[in-house]
């Protein structure tokens, strides 16, 4: 017998409608790129998303369609968020941070046609035009009279193609499991694989995110998203924002302490969601400035380990509550939150911090488990280590065109390459990081990309590179390399070949030379030996970090 309850299909629409309908004066706060402050408001946002959907049609998007952008965290990109998908069409959001060539191969990949580009982004997108194969056209985000000159072929102004439009827009209601947005991994082996969620995992997502033992979005609150727009989502707060009507603040590309703290103080925030990187920069200006965060109630950070640190700073020295939280771009991404159970605020404060300090609890619609090399579950006795398998309505069941084979096991569940333990309470540690990427300021650095960008050295027959920790990026990379025979390379050689073949900041912080290096019987560089041996080496940059800061 079926229920005889009605079929509302999950669309992300229905999100914005609803925070126009019953919050239309609450406010969407955005630093734009010039460092002025924008503000609109839901009822005003959800006119121009309807205006951008008649403009996306207009240029032919259809049903299905990959839509890019490359923007800042700011009001014209949440428009897209809601927009692109309302239609039908996929929201691909770029991580600006790639090197030119990744963003050519995720584009080309994605088959995206249309890109949406802050101002910023012009020389960046200007530079790989000429390789982008399927791209028909570029949307500035910005008014007529901020249009610069560029060699973009058709280039059209965001303001001006919703001005032309009607602010009343029917959106259409289809099956709930059609693709909404796409983010690309940067996996550690192989190329990016893009993960595509659905209008269906993006609403169940987003009504997780607003339960009191997540993150606890409500009407009240006043948001502050630093996790960037790019990144699975920006976590997926946009959509919880509008579900409940809740005030955003964006930061644009301006993630200093001291601008966070500004807008923290003149916007009254009561949540914030970053990397702990970024959280580095605001507790040190706080420090240095005798400035504080009052109207910060709680804070929710992840995307790499909370350091106790900085957890007891939040919480001793300005009363805001932590919560660690555990994800991936492939759980859209809240897998679990750190927030403390029934009885344990009784508990004394080292204890308390040793549980905050797990990567976070089960959160009812991502089951967990731990398995052994033979796939063997293991025990939940919070001591016991495995690989961490999940399984729910937002996990990824694989990426687009296939890209990784087969992804989930013969059960259904998805090796997420963490090594967790897990506790009878349900808390979730990760004990070690099945692979190899650097994470630098919230940012995957794949050291196996770095190794081989190396290897093309000819003075070099052999290179690893490993993550070391930094004060300010939480990892940096150091290389360690085996010269060819008869090779006189140096590190500042090495590093200026590096330069011109990777971005930036994937570049070393210091290059060593090593006569050998260690290898499993298979052949492989043993990592593991490695960080043993450079264990105590503190890399330059580490150095002068911690001079200017202490
Ligand atoms: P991404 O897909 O870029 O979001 O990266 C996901 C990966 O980041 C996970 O598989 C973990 O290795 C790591 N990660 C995310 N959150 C945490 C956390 N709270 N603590 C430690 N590692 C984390």
């Amino acid at each position: 017998m079926r229920g005889l309850m009605m079929d509302t299909q999950l669309m992300i629409s229905s999100l914005l409608r609803y925070a126009a309908d019953y919050h239309g004066d609450r406010e969407i706060v955005s630093r734009m790129i010039d460092g002025s402050i924008h503000r609109t408001n839901y009822r005003e946002t959800h006119k121009r998303a309807q205006r951008l959907a008649h403009a996306l049609e207009r240029l032919g998007v259809k049903s299905g369609d990959r839509v890019a952008t490359i923007a800042w965290n700011n009001h014209r990109h949440f428009e897209t968020y809601f927009a692109v998908p309302g239609i039908g069409a996929v929201c691909h959001t770029i991580n600006p941070r790639l090197f030119g060539e990744q963003i050519v191969y995720i584009a080309n990949h994605a088959e995206d046609q249309f890109l949406f580009l802050d101002l910023t982004f012009v020389p960046l997108v200007e530079s790989i035009a000429q390789e982008l194969s399927t791209v028909k056209g570029y949307l500035l985000m910005c008014g007529a009279d901020e249009m610069p000159e560029t060699s973009l072929e058709n280039v059209m102004c965001y303001e001006d193609l919703l001005a032309a439009e009607s602010d009343h827009y029917d959106w259409p209601v289809f099956d709930e499991n059609t693709a909404s947005s796409l983010c690309y991994t940067s996996g550690t082996t192989g190329n990016p694989k893009g993960v595509l969620y659905s209008h269906r995992s993006t609403v169940l997502h987003t009504l997780c995110v607003m339960g009191a033992d997540t993150i606890a979005i409500a009407n009240r609150d006043t948001l502050l998203a630093i996790v960037p727009m790019f990144h699975a989502n920006c976590w997926g707060t946009p959509y919880a924002c509008a579900a409940c009507g809740a005030k955003i603040v964006y930061p644009g590309p301006f993630m200093d302490g001291d601008k966070l703290h500004e807008l923290i103080e003149a916007e009254g925030v009561t949540v914030a969601l970053g990397v702990p990187t970024v959280w580095l920069g605001l507790i040190n200006y706080m420090q240095a400035n005798d400035k504080r965060i009052d109207t910060i109630e709680r804070t929710v950070i992840g995307g790499t380990a909370i350091p106790a640190s900085m957890l007891r700073t939040l919480e001793d020295d300005y009363g805001v509550q932590v919560f660690h939280a555990w994800g991936m771009t492939e759980t859209s991404p809240l897998g679990t939150t750190g927030r403390l159970k029934a009885g344990e605020d009784a508990l004394d404060t080292d204890t308390q911090t040793a549980l905050k300090l797990k990567q976070g609890r089960g959160i009812y619609g991502v089951e967990m488990k731990i398995v052994d090399d033979d796939g063997k579950e293991l025990p939940k006795d919070g001591v016991a280590s495995g690989e961490l398998m999940i399984r729910g309505p937002w996990i990824a069941k694989g990426y687009l065109k296939e890209e990784g084979g087969a992804v989930l096991d013969a059960d259904g569940w998805f090796p997420t390459g963490d090594i967790s333990t897990l506790d009878p309470e349900g808390r979730m540690q990760i004990t070690d990081r099945a692979k190899d990427v650097i994470k630098s300021g919230g940012e995957w650095i794949s050291s196996i990309e770095l190794e081989n960008t190396a290897m093309g050295h000819p003075g070099v027959a052999e290179a690893a590179v490993i993550g070391l920790p930094h004060p300010k990026w939480d990892e940096r990379p150091l290389l360690i390399a085996v010269r060819s025979e008869g090779s006189e390379v140096t590190g500042e050689e090495l590093t200026d070949f590096l330069a011109r073949k990777v971005a930036k900041w994937w570049l070393p912080d210091d290059v060593v030379f090593a006569d050998e290096l260690p290898h499993t019987p298979t052949g492989k560089v043993l990592k593991t030996r490695l960080r043993e041996i450079y264990a105590n080496y503190t890399l330059p940059t580490a150095r002068d970090q911690s001079a200017a800061t202490g």
